[in-house]
């Protein structure tokens, strides 16, 4: 288990480490963030608690209006800097967060042109991967297309969020048995391993489906399911957050007796 989280929106930085914090329960071995800048990727990584990473962000005044932040709890690869999320393609053009195992990443590797990776890490492959597949991708409907390609040769488990340079400020997620949901404000979209870690201004989200992919962008998003794109049901915040609160009761088993009166 880990935790992954993107934001589109002001301030995207500061507002994915405030929703990495919520989802520090999902692992807490380390974590990162990324961001794009003016055309300038930044990657950031820490060992250990988020506290970590919060440190290493002070007075770095980044500027951004995408981000994505992982806190891991390893799979594959011991705790380290190097194995730490995101992963950033050695071409530089895909950098991305994972939650779940890629089973099959020795075969994926062997495909790999450049073998000698920077981690221990199943995802790090197919970062790698994704930039090879994607490499040619002329236009955004070409790259979504090669995304999808990539992503059906997955054996295995995920939730991703990605930065791909050459697509500028959008955030791109797919979803195959780990969670990830879509959190919609009215200036910021946002994507989050658990619902429960997005922002109280949020006003919609969606649950997504297995097989799921697309983007994020300000405050929009887009589903494609088989390359078809898809429209997924989107509920307004404050319902599923009553759900998932204690309210005024002390414990979910006294809000359940006193809501069943
Ligand atoms: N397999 C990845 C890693 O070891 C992600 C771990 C996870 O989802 O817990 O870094």
């Amino acid at each position: 288990m880990c935790g992954i989280t993107g934001f589109a929106g002001k301030n995207a930085p500061q507002m994915a480490l405030k929703c990495l914090e919520k989802l520090e329960y999902r692992g807490y071995d380390s974590s990162g963030l990324s961001g794009f800048d003016n055309g300038n990727l930044f990657v950031f990584k820490a060992v250990g608690k988020i506290d970590n990473l919060k440190q290493k962000l002070t007075n770095k005044n980044l500027d951004s209006k995408i981000a994505i932040a992982h806190t891991r709890w390893a799979t594959h690869g011991k705790v380290s800097i190097e194995n730490a999320h995101p992963h950033l393609s050695q071409d530089g053009n895909v950098c991305l967060v994972h939650n779940g195992i890629i089973e099959n990443f020795v075969e994926m590797k062997k495909m790999l042109k450049n073998k000698t990776l920077n981690s221990q890490t199943d995802t790090e492959v197919f970062a790698n991967f994704l930039a090879e597949k994607t490499k040619e991708s002329k236009d955004l409907k070409n790259f979504l297309s090669n995304f999808k390609t990539a992503l059906d040769e997955i054996k295995g488990s995920y939730s991703f969020g990605i930065i791909v340079k050459s697509f500028g400020e959008k955030i791109f997620f797919a979803k195959k048995k780990s969670p990830l949901t879509i959190g919609i404000g009215s200036s910021f979209c946002a994507i989050s391993s658990d619902i429960n870690s997005f922002e109280k201004s949020t006003k919609k989200v969606v649950a997504l489906c297995d097989g799921d992919y697309g983007y994020i962008e300000n405050n929009t998003y887009k589903i494609f399911h088989n390359k078809q794109k898809v429209k997924r049901k989107e509920t307004p915040f404050f319902a599923v957050e009553k759900e998932l609160t204690k309210g005024k009761y002390q414990t979910f088993m006294e809000k359940e007796i006193n809501e069943e009166e």
